[in-house]
């Protein structure tokens, strides 16, 4: 028999990047697991914090150890592998290691604060005193309405229910208890998130051949997999591929294993729609993790993977953690989307720890996109991952929409001024109206106008907690700082000369529904941003109103460039492509462009009758756009990849951002100075370093932003320096942390 643990190493609730040594009482030796949350004594005093068992020992160097005072009771426990898998995290993401490991449980189950629901359930003592109860009370009519429902519910039933279908109040219910005619008990149940909403099953479809080519490379690999094979597979399936019903399959394949899957996908994309296609395929076997649920939601529904009642997790980024202990395949959908980034410690890109967490485990990543991000198609390139394309769309019937490029600087009128919209855009859309289709008009800016200045004295209206012009928004008449969300009233006279002349600059979504409402008159139009956006019922309200025709044009940011899958658009206008293709320093802004216009262009034509694009741009001969336009990725790849490697940009090395912030800048510049003294003997010669200097937006919410650039193979000794000395070197004042794989240069 193996011997019990005596001694364990835990991480407490504090973010000090340390364990500590605990003695296990034996009372406790047998029952203890690596992973489970207990209370131990700390400090001096009497005090006690609960932390999470991370490791088991044999010898400590302590000689006398405090003991662990009890398990919680909620038996929280992870599984070896996710310690694991946080432990790699805190090592590549250079975060403290109680911190990775707090990521892995979603806060409702962390704070311990929830506890499972329950109720009062009602049920007869026997049958025949109840019937005999009512003989001899027959005058008392509440009591015998009770049991006279009572007998008619074997199981009993809940209180509430049970008073309103009596039609009586609960001091009946107490009377007929103290008479021991019925008895109570206490139930856990379930909160559900899906109450009320019902989906119909269906079935798998008939794949096509080259859905059927995808999976059968998928189940040879679930099935059979040597360890020098590749665990990861990249699908590249263009917009309307069918890549949603290779999921479906892939999962039904692991469920028919008695295996497990977990399914990522964008949070922006986690509509009813999405969940309710993987209802409707699998029922109860499936449960939802994301930021949208109510605490008491998130909890009941981790706990049904913990407690092994599911096999299937759906959800954002931080789904991927389900503590799944028979993990067979993980899928990661639009495996490019930038939301997969957590912007907070532990700042981990969710795509790239699936992968890692696949290889602990075992089991197959499928990662999957129509722009797949150049770190991934690299790597399927390279035969690191293993490659499967979709050229087709599902429905042969259904074409690629036609897209064409308006050169804005030949629009111009005679005093050389560029409006916003073609000639070709609003035929286009007035064409739509008078057919009855619809149409998606996309800006990836919101608010009115980007800036208010006044020509007459050159004053701009700023922030005044960032170095940044706030946006103008015409409806509520306010300014508002669109890094701080900070707000003013908008001033209608120049605050500095007294000047009326105040103009605006620049335009937003919020213009572009002011002038289309004057442009097509009588014509239903709708905007998709966050600020009409303000709740995740909206968003469904509006959609759904979009699908059943009673909107004519959808005005959008981003928020409209995914996922939506609606047969009558057939015109598809994008206002200014060339926002965010010129960002200073970011060198994944062609990219991010390329994909855009992609996946916006994808929303275009997916009935019968074929889209059309229209993209509106003063670069029309930049090759995110070009490419975009003829659909052809492997020729924006080709082209990037070079230029990467011209460089020496990721994928061909790691980029990594030391961020100092702080109110006082004398501060900051001290703190990044002495950071990088410390760290300049370990770095590698072959590593590029930019040194400290003022971020690109320099003061963000009342605090200045320094940053260090580094880039180059090999990092990790300098991360475990770089760790050590901001956990151990104080800087009041100064907040330092890394931003490894940075996708933000902001
Ligand atoms: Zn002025
Ligand atoms: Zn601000």
């Amino acid at each position: 028999m193996k011997s019990l643990p005596k001694i364990a190493k835990v991480l407490l609730d504090l973010s000090l990047d340390r364990s500590f040594d605990y003695a296990i009482p034996p009372d406790l030796a047998a029952d203890i697991r690596v992973g489970m949350k207990v209370n131990v004594p700390f400090g001096n005093g009497k005090g006690e914090r609960t932390a999470y068992v991370v490791a088991f020992a044999e010898t400590s160097p302590y000689p006398t150890l405090k003991p662990i005072l009890s398990l919680c009771e909620d038996r929280i426990s992870l599984p070896d592998s996710l310690i694991r898998l946080g432990e790699w995290m805190a090592d590549y993401y250079c975060c403290a290691r109680e911190s990775a490991i707090r990521n892995l449980l979603p806060g409702a189950v962390r704070n311990g604060k929830v506890k499972q629901k329950t109720e009062n359930w009602y049920f007869l003592a026997d049958r025949d005193s109840a019937m005999s109860y009512i003989t001899a009370n027959a005058k008392a009519k509440a009591r015998c309405a009770v049991l006279k429902v009572l007998l008619n519910a074997p199981g009993g039933m809940e209180s509430v229910q049970l008073q309103k279908e009596a039609g009586t109040s609960a001091s009946v219910l107490k009377k007929l208890l103290d008479d021991k005619v019925i008895m109570i008990e206490e139930r856990g149940v379930e909160r559900d998130p899906f109450k009320g909403v019902k989906v119909m099953p269906t079935a798998p479809k008939e794949p096509n051949e080259q859905q059927a080519e995808a999976l059968q490379i998928i189940k040879n690999k679930l099935h059979d997999r040597t360890k020098e094979e590749s665990h990861v597979v990249l699908m590249h399936g263009v917009t309307g591929s069918g890549k949603t019903e290779v999921y479906l399959q892939s999962i039904a394949e692991v469920i028919a294993m008695r295996k497990e899957a977990i399914m990522l996908v964008p949070e922006i994309s986690l509509t009813p729609q999405t969940v309710g296609l993987f209802r409707a395929r699998f029922g109860d076997e499936l449960c939802v993790l994301h930021s949208g649920l109510s605490d008491g939601e998130r909890y009941d529904e981790w706990m049904k993977v913990q407690s092994g009642k599911v096999k299937i997790a759906v959800g954002a980024r931080s789904a991927l953690f389900a503590p799944f202990r028979n993990l067979a395949l993980i899928i990661v959908d639009e495996e490019h989307d930038t939301s997969y980034k957590q912007s907070e410690a532990p700042r981990y890109n969710a795509r790239d720890v699936a992968v890692v967490r696949g290889k602990l485990e075992n089991a197959l990543v499928l990662l999957g996109s129509a722009t797949p991000s150049v770190e991934s198609y690299h790597n399927a390139t390279t035969g690191k991952y293993t490659l499967v394309k979709m050229t087709k769309r599902y429905d042969p019937t259904v074409l690629m929409p036609s897209v064409s490029v308006v050169d804005m600087r030949l629009e111009s009128d005679e005093n050389g001024r560029i409006p916003f919209f073609s000639k070709g855009l609003i035929q286009a859309i007035r064409d739509r109206i008078g057919r009855g289709e619809q149409s998606i008009v996309f800006l990836n800016r919101r608010g009115f106008a980007r800036q208010m200045n006044c020509p007459a004295c050159g004053y701009i209206a700023m922030c005044s907690e960032c170095s940044v012009a706030l946006t103008y928004h015409r409806r509520s008449q306010m300014l508002s700082c669109h890094f701080c969300a900070g707000t003013m009233p908008a001033p209608e006279i120049c605050p500095e000369c007294g000047s009326h002349d105040i103009r605006y600059q620049g335009n937003g979504t919020e213009r572009i529904e002011n002038i289309f409402e004057e442009l097509f008159r009588g014509a239903r139009i709708a905007r998709m941003d966050s600020d009409t956006m303000t709740r995740p019922s909206l968003y469904e309200k509006t959609l759904a109103s979009f699908r059943k025709g009673e909107i004519d044009i959808l005005i959008g940011t981003q928020m409209i460039a995914k996922g939506l899958d609606f047969p009558n658009v057939t015109f598809v206008g994008v206002v200014n492509a060339d926002l965010g293709l010129y960002v200073p320093g970011d060198f994944r802004a062609q990219e991010h462009a390329f994909q855009l216009l992609t996946q916006v262009a994808g929303r275009a034509g997916r009935g019968e009758i074929p889209g059309e694009v229209l993209i509106q741009t003063c670069a029309p001969f930049n090759s995110a756009i070009q490419y975009a336009v003829e659909h052809d990725y492997d020729g924006f790849f080709k082209e990037e990849i070079m230029l990467r490697e011209e460089l020496a940009f990721p994928p061909f090395g790691h980029m990594m951002i030391i961020h100092f912030r702080g109110e006082e800048v004398e501060k900051v510049q001290e703190a990044a100075n002495a950071l990088m003294t410390l760290i300049r003997p370990y770095i590698d010669p072959d590593t590029r370093v930019t040194e400290p200097a003022p971020a690109t937006v320099e003061r963000i919410a009342g605090k200045y932003r320094y940053t260090a650039l580094f880039m180059g193979g090999k990092l990790a000794q300098l991360r475990r320096v770089i760790k050590r000395a901001i956990y151990t070197e104080k800087h009041p004042g100064v907040d330092i942390y890394v931003d490894m794989d940075a996708i933000s240069f902001l």
